[in-house]
Parts: structure tokens; sequence; C-alpha cells
């Protein structure tokens, strides 16, 4: 069978009794779960849910504070054969009426104090059971499961049966369910796994929400596959996450946790000294965060590209890579190569592959890539495009490049492109300029419609600490050093810039906010 949870599950240690997660508990002091927990837990949990007898291919939707058994649920829906969905902690109820009523759950898990509305929406929506679970270890999902055994067989699934549906983070608009499945996680573990020289005896900083690609499917599985610890965090904390390095190995991070890790003095070369790894994903890394780092640690950053509906794609080389002449570098301000299985290129808006080092559109393709976006047959249809080979290519959406050495960069999304009186204009490179600028914390540029050019940029700024800025200077210093037509049209010192729970700005809202500057 490939259930992804029969090959989590075979990686366990041997010694059961070994600490797989410490989680810190409601008083504060350390919470210790065990794998044989990890195993018995969910398997409750899973035998809840194989009592309900839901339909083949049910959908198991939870919006519930992080927590190590909300973790557990989610191994509990893989063994039981089901469809994990998680949703944003974020979400509202006009959003988790849309999620619900789009994915039309069998379950819903929520938090207790969420019970009330979510139920009605659920209930309204066709769902047979609502059951609650808070981050103390309380609500019914937990006592139900409770009068269940402690051992389970995981269902026998295949590599193209659907493990979960992720909705994407809706930067560009209306969040799409990527629909992924047992071989689609299971391939991307692995070979993440072996990329980033896994160990058993890593100890893996969890800081990130599990609602999403990177805390749910590359941190966790992972760690599992490697057999490794996890020391758990509800919430991103700056100082804790510091105080944590001496015991630990391997942290994941969006850039925007960096960013504040930098801000704390504790954060030295002895405090990471016992680390061997720092990845980074989700959004794109400042060069500056990358070179601070580098300064303050003593350790390069890794990053890494992926997206909900292919998982990872691109990696920074943790050791040598044979595939490209044994390089071994991290290079900033790239994610890196693409990984081992991961065919990628970037094509021209023609779909025709583009000259070594030019900018196109990247699209990808490997058992990664998801079975499309759930309910949206045509959207599926219009994101894939199929070679003279008869190889079917996802449209990331992401435009890059690819050098001679073989480095990935990214330069942005093809609906954050400018096209400004008939020339392109890549956000990400203007915002390198500006981001240099003495003063300068970040930036933003965004195109808005404009009568002569049909589009220009505008650049929002936000100011270092102490830093006066002023639009004006900053536009005719972009002057001297870019071609005019890359220039913004006005820029605006911001206090900053809207951003999502995955740190990525939310520039459809800087679009909509600036719209009407030139009409
Ligand atoms: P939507 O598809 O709904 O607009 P989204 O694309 O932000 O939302 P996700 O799937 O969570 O939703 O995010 C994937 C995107 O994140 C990628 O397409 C890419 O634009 C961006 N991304 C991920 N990693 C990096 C990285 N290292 N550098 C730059 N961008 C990255
Ligand atoms: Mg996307």
């Amino acid at each position: 069978s490939c259930n992804l949870f029969s090959a989590l599950r075979a990686a366990f240690p041997a010694d059961l009794g070994q600490t797989a997660i410490e989680a810190a508990g409601p008083d504060g002091a350390p919470l210790y779960y065990t794998w044989r927990d990890l195993d018995q837990a969910s398997a409750r949990i899973a035998n809840l849910l194989a009592a309900l007898q839901l339909p083949e291919g049910s959908r198991i939707a939870v919006q519930v504070e992080k927590s190590v058994e909300a973790m557990l649920l989610y191994l509990a829906t893989l063994r039981a054969g089901y469809v994990f969905l998680p949703l944003n902690t974020a979400y509202q109820s006009a959003e988790i009426e849309y999620f619900i009523g789009n994915a039309e759950p069998a379950v819903v898990v929520c938090t207790p104090g969420n019970f009330g509305w979510v139920s009605k929406i659920a209930f309204t929506a066709g769902s047979q059971h609502v059951f609650t679970l808070g981050d103390d270890r309380t609500g019914s999902l937990l006592e139900r499961a409770a009068h269940h055994g402690d051992e389970h067989q995981p269902l026998p699934r295949q590599a193209d049966d659907l493990a979960a549906i992720l909705y994407t983070s809706g930067t560009t608009g209306r969040s799409k369910g990527a629909m992924l499945t047992h071989g689609n996680l299971l391939s991307n573990a692995r070979v993440l796994k072996e990329y980033w020289g896994w160990r058993a005896d890593d100890v893996l900083i969890h800081a990130l929400p599990i609602f999403h690609v990177h805390g749910l499917f590359v941190a966790i599985h992972a760690a599992l596959l490697g057999g490794s610890k996890m020391l758990w965090y509800g919430k991103f904390d700056a100082r804790a996450v510091i105080a944590a390095m001496p015991r630990a190995t391997v942290f994941m991070g969006v850039p925007t946790l960096y960013v504040r890790m930098l801000g704390e003095a504790t954060l030295t070369r002895e405090a990471a000294r016992a680390m061997r790894l720092f990845i980074s994903g989700s959004a794109p890394l400042l060069i500056e965060t990358f070179r601070s780092w580098q300064e303050r640690t003593g350790h390069t950053i890794l990053e890494r590209y992926g997206m909900s509906e292919t998982i990872m794609l691109t990696s920074n080389p943790y050791t040598a890579d044979a595939r490209y002449g044994g390089q071994d570098e991290r290079r900033g301000s790239t994610v890196g190569f693409p990984l081992p299985g991961v065919g990628l290129r970037i094509v021209d808006d023609q779909g025709q592959p583009v000259a070594v080092g030019a900018i196109g559109n990247i699209q990808v393709r490997g058992p990664n890539v998801f079975h499309g976006y759930w309910r949206m047959p045509e959207k599926t249809a219009e994101e894939f495009t199929v070679d003279a080979q008869g190889h079917p290519w996802f449209k990331t959406g992401d435009v890059g490049q690819q050098d001679a050495r073989g480095y990935v960069s990214i330069v942005g999304r093809s609906k954050d492109l400018i096209i400004s009186g008939g020339y392109n204009v890549y956000p990400a490179e203007v915002e390198g300029f500006i981001n240099e600028l003495p003063g300068v914390d970040e930036s933003a540029v965004v195109g808005v419609p404009h009568p002569d050019f049909g589009e220009v940029g505008v650049a929002l700024v936000t100011a270092r600490p102490g830093a006066q800025l002023d639009g004006a200077a900053i536009i005719a210093q972009l002057k001297a050093q870019l071609a005019h037509f890359k220039v913004p049209k006005q820029c605006y010192v911001v206090a900053e810039l809207p951003r999502n729970t995955m740190g990525k700005v939310q520039k459809n809202l800087l679009r909509d906010q600036y719209k009407a500057l030139f009409q």
C-alpha cells in the first residue's frame, strides 16, 4: 500500500519510548510525547473516524489552533484513508462559509469557542459531524477518541489517492483547493529528507503554522521520516526559538521570522552553534537578511521554493550537488536547483523555452505535482500545458530565470508584472534597488492603471527605525540607477506592508488601494 502514514510510521525509531515531540503545557512546563504516544493517539482518532463510516474520499476540514493533537488528527486522517483539509486560523465566518460550502467536508473540527457558528455553517453545507479541539487537549474530538482502541491498521491507499486538499494562500485572488495525493506527498518528503541530509539525531524547531505546506508537510514529514525529534511551539516567539537553538539542529521559517530573530540581541554565533541548518521559504528572502544572518550567526540560510500545488520544487544545495558540477554554495537571492525528480523550464508567453539566464514563466512537472484544483476543472485545464513529448507541465504563475550554473531565481509573479508603456517591469528588480538605499527597511512595487502608459509602478517603502525618508528623493535616486521606464511614478513612505500569516506581502490589497491614483 502507498498510504503515506505507513511510510512515516515505518520510519519511527525502534525504541518507541523515546521522545518524539517536546511541547509546552498550559503552565509552560514541558510536555513530552513519545513515538508510542504519536502512534497510539493517532490510532484512537483514526478508529473514531472509521467508526463514523464516512463515504470514500470524505474530507475532514480542520480549523483549530496549532497543537500536537491537531497534527495527530492529520496523521489519523491519513491512516483512516480520508482527505485532510486544513484551514487558516485567521479565517472568519464569511471565509469559512466559502471553504466549507466549496469542500463539503463530512467532518468539521473547530476550536471549542467557535462551535456555535462553525457548526451552523457545517450542518447547512451537509456535514454530518462537527467536533471541537482546543490547543490544550480539550474538546469533543479527544473525548470521543478516548473510547476507541489504540491500535489501527492504516487503510490501503494507492499513490494516486487523495491525501489532502490545501487551499492556496489567496495572494493573487480567491484561494483554490490543491488536490494532493499520497504519492505527491511521499515522493517529495523522501527527496527532501535526502537532499537536506536529514538524520535521526536531528532536532527540528517547529514554530510554523500547520495549515500550510511549509509547516504541515515540509517540516512535519521531514522530521517524522527522519525519525527525529521536534521542539514544538504553538506560536512563533523569537526569543524562545533562539533560546532553544542549543538543543536543536534544524529550523524552518518564513523570511519575517528571520527578520524578527535578527532584532534580538540574544541571537549570536554562540546561540546558533549547535544548529546545522536554517531553511527559509514561502516568500522571498531579502539578500540583506541573508547577509545579516551570515554575519550574526555564521550560518548560511538555505532558501527553497515551492507552492501548495507542488510542495517543494527547488532548493539551494545542502552539500555538493553532483547534478550541478558538485556545487554546494547556497546563494542568496536564488532558490537553488530543481530538486531531484522535478522538471523545471522557463518559457516565454508563447510557451517556448527561453535562452539561459533570460526571464520567463516557470513551469514544472514531476511526481510532486498536484492532481488539479478541487472542483475547478476549467482552471486546472488552464494551468497545465502539454509539450511535444506529451508531458504535462504546470504553470506556476511565477516568473524567474535559471543561470548557466543551474540556480533558479524568482523575479515575481506573472500577476504582479507591470507592463508600462509596452515594457516589462519586474517589481522584484526595482524593490532590490530601493532596499539598498540608505534608511530603507523594505519595499513593495505594484502596478496601477495609467492613462498614458497603460500601467505604472507605485512604490511603498518602510523606513528603518530613526530614519527619515522622502518619496520624491527615493524616485530621484532610482532615476540615477535604473532605466526610467522601470522607476515608479509615485513613492510613499508607509508604516508597514500588509502581509498574510505566511509573511507574503499582499500586493492585491496595495493595487486596490492605489488603483485610482492616476485616473
Ligand atoms: P494564490 O495561489 O492563491 O495566489 P499563493 O501562491 O501565495 O496564493 P501558496 O501556494 O501558499 O499560495 O504560495 C506559493 C507561492 O509562494 C509561490 O508561487 C511563490 O510565488 C511564493 N514563494 C514560495 N517560496 C518562495 C521563495 N523562496 N521565494 C519567492 N517566492 C516564493
Ligand atoms: Mg499560487
